[in-house]
């Protein structure tokens, strides 16, 4: 049994202590730790045998603690990050990595000196069953290669703090993950368009926005993102090979067929459309960190690599230009663990 401990216990870290406690075998929530005590208290007590530590710090330093999970708001995320390094013990941390790309690059330089990999960041997209079955079909060679990826990520509504940097930092960082794991490259370029403002955003809110990513092998990936959808949570994809296309296809559900018509159901947000592939990205890795194993899943390289490719956007939305990527060398751990994979 793995004790886990869990920094920051808002809204994703609860829904992460339930699957662990209650969904995945073989963990167990040890202890937690948040800003607000009582909060942190509120939570322990819910738990079987959850302890309640003063701070991040002292969680990830107790020996009744094996692996940590980070949960924490994303600028926290660096200091907990190199502490669970420096002490040995297995990381996940939610997305971001870390909220600058210094920041990430201070993690990989920690975790390239112990000679080992421990941390995974949470890109849950890659455990999707449809985004699995579509690299699956882009890899197997049956369709030829890729050209092109049409992707649109389009949320019901956002909380009114939403800015348009969160458009790509919270919401696009996601597709960016995808195009990087999909086609296994580099994004090289960002540019960022903006058609007309939907009426439902909030006044300065760029929404929607539309991203051009272009992979370093020449794949082109677009990815629409809107925040102001209002009929659903909608996720969509499509790469186009050059002997076929692949496309994910409507969420698993029903089709109710009824007076000329057919229906199914949109999910309500990332957390019902998700909820499966958050699951198994926490039972592989319970079990690579059961098995004594490096994590399998996204690395610190990939967090690092999402957060430049963001920075990009960013600076390509406020330019109107086309802005290359600029990556530091990959060190030689990443290339390794990209390579086992
Ligand atoms: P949240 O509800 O605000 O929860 C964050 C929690 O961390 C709050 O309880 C917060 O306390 C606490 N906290 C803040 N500073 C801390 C510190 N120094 N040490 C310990 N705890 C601290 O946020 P959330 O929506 O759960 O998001 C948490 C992280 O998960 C973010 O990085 C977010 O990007 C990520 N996330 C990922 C996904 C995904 O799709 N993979 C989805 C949602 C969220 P206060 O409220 O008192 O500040």
């Amino acid at each position: 049994m793995i004790n886990v401990g869990v920094i920051g216990v808002g809204m994703i870290g609860q829904d992460h202590i339930r699957r662990l406690t209650h969904v995945l075998s073989g963990a167990r929530v040890a202890g937690v730790a948040d800003v607000d005590l009582d909060r942190a208290s509120a939570v322990a007590a819910g738990l079987s045998e959850g302890r309640v530590f003063e701070s991040g710090e002292k969680l990830i330093a107790d020996a009744g603690v094996d692996a940590v999970v980070v949960t924490s708001w994303g600028p926290t995320h660096e200091a907990y990050v190199l502490a669970a390094i420096a002490a040995g013990k297995p990381v996940f941390c939610e997305k971001p990595l870390a909220s600058t790309a210094d920041a990430c690059s201070r993690i990989i330089d920690a975790e390239v000196a112990t000679g080992r990999r421990l941390v995974q960041v949470g890109f849950m997209r890659r455990y999707d069953a449809q985004y699995r079955a579509m690299k699956s079909a882009v890899h197997s060679g049956e369709i030829g290669a890729p050209l092109l990826m049409h992707a649109a990520h389009r949320n019901p509504s956002v909380p009114p703090h939403f800015t348009s940097d969160m458009i790509i930092n919270d919401s696009a960082v996601h597709d960016i993950d995808v195009a990087r794991w999909m086609f296994d490259d580099e994004i090289a370029s960002v540019a960022v368009l903006k058609p007309r403002q939907n009426r439902k955003a909030a006044a300065g809110l760029d929404d929607p926005l539309v991203l051009l990513l272009e992979m370093a092998g020449g794949v082109l990936v677009d990815v629409e993102v809107m925040l102001n959808a209002a009929f659903g949570y909608d996720i969509r994809g499509e790469v186009v090979c050059e002997d076929g296309v692949v496309e994910l296809s409507e969420s698993a559900g029903v089709v109710v067929k009824s007076a000329g018509r057919h229906a199914g159901r949109i999910p309500t947000d990332w957390r019902e459309r998700f909820v499966r592939a958050f699951d198994v990205e926490f039972q592989e890795w319970l079990d690579d960190v059961a098995a004594g194993a490096e994590p399998t899943g996204p690395s610190s390289w990939d967090g690092y690599a999402a957060t430049v490719v963001c920075d990009t956007g960013l600076a390509a939305l406020r330019g109107g230009g086309r802005e290359p990527v600029l990556l530091r060398e990959q060190p030689e751990l990443y290339r390794r663990a990209a390579a086992s994979r």
